[in-house]
């Protein structure tokens, strides 16, 4: 299909533009792309298919409209994002659907924890920028030294399809509220919810320009964006390959860039560990299909346990309830797509050949047939193994026993990742000791996805550059400036 007519989609009732948003308007690009759903791998709405002419209007209008938005005052800045938030809030239930929709993720999830959640990350950032961000000032010999945070400009956006909204208002709530100007590109296999908070935006009176929405596929869109010279900033989510690009076309510009990447992040549990509360943790790294950049995929559990954790973990994980993400009472969804589906079960397969014994899962859902994956447990794996050390990002896990302390860290350290570590142990000592020798962003120590905005989130090692969240975020989306003044060369009197 080749026109530049603008494109409305109907999605489970509501109306979502296909097109991209830019400088404060909807523009089409001649090309188009099919959006399919991942519940019944039905086309669902036609999408603009941007290059890099979208992507350089898109820098452009943030560009025109970062002056008058650096220098609109944060208690200003505050109250529009404030309004966003009412109006996700307001729309609440349409984003759900359509994000369901979209992604195939649980209804429940979207409606309960993620949609609210995407509202509180404007509300966050908001009133962190009024409120937290220290001005620190000291003297110097008599010299004021006193720190500012300057807007950098226009950061660029690049987020996956896993949480789409969640991920990107993690990024573009603290952006606009350091006073960047934004041009998101979200994933081409969930454009949606990106396109409504386009409307939201506008509809939340923020000035035309501030935020921009480019659609298309990375290879053809992200180039253009992210080696435009007049981009301050790059914050991408997705994976190590990308970024690795990603950093290539920045380098020509020396252009910052945030990096929160893939992960194969261990869950420990050692034998004095709350078993219930351990298993029950276990069978939730199953959540939304297992595509969890976060979740603890690697069990690694204490010997003597090993026998009553798999036990209760299978009989856990056998009562998941596997359907139509839109059904409240379901447990897990479909995978994102066909392409997906097809990667997950390459891993699967594979270690199935390697040798590895496949508890529970091992295919797709014949029943439910579609891009329903069965949750799956590997036990025998076979170390240094692809599926103990590769990024599966579906709902598979594997299972290992340890006997040691030293064994246990040095196995959960073994893959080229360091996002989150997952330790239950009922030892404060113990927790302390061996969290102290994990390598990740985040540790969660008896208990998962406990999430504070004003915490420092990232990756270490292949998992990420960078640290985004509280003021680390402000960090990264502002020129932080010293300015030391000598106090007695004043000749005004002031
Ligand atoms: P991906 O890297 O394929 O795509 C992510 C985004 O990058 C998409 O918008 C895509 O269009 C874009 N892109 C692709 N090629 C590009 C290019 N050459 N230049 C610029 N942009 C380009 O990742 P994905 O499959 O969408 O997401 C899954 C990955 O994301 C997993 O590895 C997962 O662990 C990771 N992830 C990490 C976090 C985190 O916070 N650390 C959160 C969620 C997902």
């Amino acid at each position: 299909m080749s026109s530049t007519t603008l494109h409305m989609n109907t999605v489970a009732g509501v109306e979502v533009s296909g097109d991209h948003w830019i400088g404060g308007r909807r523009v089409a690009s001649p090309e188009r792309f099919d959006d399919v759903s991942p519940i019944d791998e039905q086309v669902i709405a036609s999408i603009s298919r941007g290059g890099p002419a979208e992507a350089a209007a898109a820098v452009a209008a943030a560009k025109a409209a970062f002056p008058a938005w650096a220098a609109t005052p944060p208690a200003e800045r505050a109250r529009l994002l404030h309004r966003i938030a009412d109006l996700v809030e307001e729309r609440l239930e349409q984003l759900a659907i359509v994000e369901t929709t979209d992604n195939g993720a649980l209804l429940r999830s979207h409606l309960r924890g993620v949609m609210p959640r995407v509202a509180h990350n404007f509300r966050f950032f908001a009133d962190y920028l009024v409120n937290d961000l220290h001005h620190p000032e000291f003297e110097t010999r008599g010299h004021r030294n006193h720190v500012s945070w300057d807007p950098s400009g226009v950061a660029v956006l690049i987020t996956p399809w896993n949480a789409p909204l969640m991920l990107a208002t993690w990024k573009i709530a603290p952006a606009l509220a350091s006073g960047c100007t934004v041009v998101l590109k979200p994933a081409e296999w969930t454009p949606l919810t990106a396109s409504l908070l386009a409307d939201i935006t506008a509809d939340a009176g923020l000035p035309a320009g501030v935020f921009n929405v480019v659609q298309g596929y990375g290879e053809e869109v992200g180039d253009a964006l992210t080696g435009d010279p007049d981009v301050s900033r790059i914050s991408f989510t997705g994976s190590v390959p990308t970024a690795r690009l990603i950093a290539r076309s920045a380098a020509a510009n020396l252009t910052p860039c945030s990096f929160e990447l893939g992960g194969k992040s261990p869950m420990i549990v050692f034998a004095d560990a709350d078993m219930d509360s351990a298993v029950a943790n276990a069978v939730e790294q199953y959540d939304n299909a297992g595509q969890v950049c976060l979740a603890g995929v690697r069990l690694l559990v204490q010997d003597s346990i090993r026998d009553e954790f798999l036990a209760r973990f299978v009989e856990r994980a056998s009562s998941l309830r596997q359907g139509d993400p839109r059904d409240l009472t379901t447990d897990i969804g479909p995978n994102v797509s066909r392409e997906h589906v097809d990667r997950i079960d390459g891993f699967v397969q594979r270690a199935i050949a390697d040798g590895a014994r496949a508890v529970i899962g091992g295919g797709p859902d014949v029943d439910l047939g579609g891009l329903f994956y069965r949750p799956t447990l590997f036990v025998d794996a076979q170390p240094g193994s692809e599926i103990l050390t590769e990024e599966v990002f579906g709902p598979v896990l594997t299972l290992q026993t340890f006997s040691t302390e030293e064994e246990a860290v040095a196995m959960a350290n073994g893959t080229e990742f360091g996002l989150a570590g997952v330790l239950f142990t009922g030892d404060p000592d113990r927790a302390e000791r061996v969290g102290a020798q994990l390598v990740a962003g985040t540790l969660w120590v008896n208990c998962f996805f406990v999430r504070d905005l004003r915490a420092p989130f990232g990756g270490s090692r292949h998992s990420g550059v960078g640290r985004e969240g509280g003021t680390w975020s402000f960090d990264f989306y502002c020129d932080v400036k010293n300015t030391c003044t000598n106090q007695d060369r004043w000749t005004t009197g002031r």
